[in-house]
């Protein structure tokens, strides 16, 4: 008998207030109960994103969310830049290309972040850019862009519209979305959000609605302007996913139990702190430099000496704690720790812990201890006097 600890960058725990809001018994998307739920869920979900826009909601995971960021607002044949950083950028180019869209690709080798100065020379020699696209916290390597520098190059630069996979990190970081100036910025429920998957939240700019006005997406299911129009009337196109819509407002409740969002966003950062200094103390290596460390996600090298799979295999059958492997070419080369939405500094220091003993069962040299203690001082700092 046995809890597994997941820790992976998503699918992640729910909590269990969240699961018996969503043991409701279900009730019409086309009843009052559920317009009253879906209008003040939207409106408590927006300081999340930073927007005094609409949210909108679709019953789909974040892929789908965002191609209809794509599909609804460039044309096959028109100039895009898409800035890939990792698996997820890719996963940009791949629906652009798809798409038909002309992709300019801005690429980082995987575990660097883009900085504002390279997406100035980027853009520079380049004229007519519909879009640009952007992963703001890329899952496959625990890097987090610096989507408010890179949002004011493509305002200063380009009359293009800025898109935003935040999938793996709204609800754990910062965003501004308004006073950032991005166009559309999409996410999904499965990371951060602390929700089961299946219901994604985008949100569109005043001028990104413009140009979705005059842009004929091809696409009935992921038209955002039927969103829109429905929104309206505090109602969903089609068959919304009503339980996860409980469960999002649930999810909210428990940001204000927290203190506020900027409290949540505070223990990410507290979390990453931790993992980082703890990995440091045992002398495993990060795979990221600490200036663009994602705030939800840890990419984590293999401990000297040690056949990674065998390692996250144990970890997983002997003490149930489950990390993410690499993707890609960092398969076998990195694993990757997990630590957003619910997931506290407790947990972050049972997750060590279990990883020392790990460890001492491969027989790594460390000080037992090490890592938990270096993560726990970075707890006391912040919380005790
Ligand atoms: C998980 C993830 C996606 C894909 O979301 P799905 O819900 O699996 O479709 C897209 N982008 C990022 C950054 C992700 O982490």
């Amino acid at each position: 008998m046995y809890i597994n600890i997941l820790r992976h960058p998503g699918p992640t725990p729910i909590p269990k207030k969240v699961q018996l809001a969503m043991n409701r018994d279900i009730f019409s998307h086309r009843s009052n109960e559920f317009v009253e739920l879906y209008r003040e869920t939207i409106e408590r979900v927006k300081p999340i994103f930073g927007t005094k826009q609409d949210i909108l909601l679709l019953p789909s995971g974040g892929t789908a969310a965002l191609e209809a960021a794509a599909v609804n607002t460039v044309s096959a044949g028109e100039d895009v830049v898409v800035i890939t950083v990792g698996a997820f950028g890719d996963y940009f180019v791949s629906i652009c290309e798809k798409y038909g869209f002309h992709v300019h690709k801005l690429e980082k080798q995987w575990g660097q972040a883009c900085t504002a100065e390279e997406l100035q020379a980027f853009l520079q020699p380049l004229k007519d850019i519909k879009a640009v696209f952007v992963t703001y916290n890329e899952t496959s390597t625990g890097i987090i862009n610096p989507i408010a520098e890179l949002a004011q190059v493509v305002r200063n630069e380009t009359d293009a519209l800025l898109i935003v996979d935040g999938v793996s990190c709204i609800g754990g970081s910062l965003a501004k979305m308004d006073d950032w100036g991005i166009d559309i910025l999409v996410t999904g429920s499965q990371k951060a959000m602390m929700l089961p998957p299946g219901l994604s939240l985008v949100s569109v700019s005043d001028r990104a609605w413009k140009v979705i006005e005059e842009n004929n997406a091809p696409s009935y299911y992921l038209n955002l302007q039927s969103y829109r129009s429905w929104a309206v009337k505090g109602m969903t196109p089609n068959t919304p996913a009503i339980t996860l819509i409980y469960g999002l407002n649930e999810v909210c409740n428990l940001i204000e139990e927290e203190g506020g969002f900027a409290e949540t966003v505070a223990r990410h950062e507290l979390m990453k702190d931790m993992v980082r200094n703890a990995m440091k103390a045992l002398n495993i290596e990060l795979l990221t430099e600490d200036e663009h460390a994602s705030p939800t996600i840890t990419a984590i090298l293999a401990p000297e000496g040690i056949v990674l799979g065998d390692f996250l295999a144990h970890l997983k059958q002997k003490y149930h704690l489950d990390f993410a492997g690499g993707l890609g070419h960092l398969q076998g080369k990195i694993f990757r720790f997990g630590h957003m939405g619910y997931c506290f500094p407790s947990d972050i220091l049972q997750a060590i812990s279990l990883m020392e003993a790990a460890l001492q069962d491969f027989s790594y040299e460390f000080e037992p201890g090490a890592g938990v203690l270096a993560a726990h001082k970075v707890f006391l700092a912040a919380h005790c006097k």
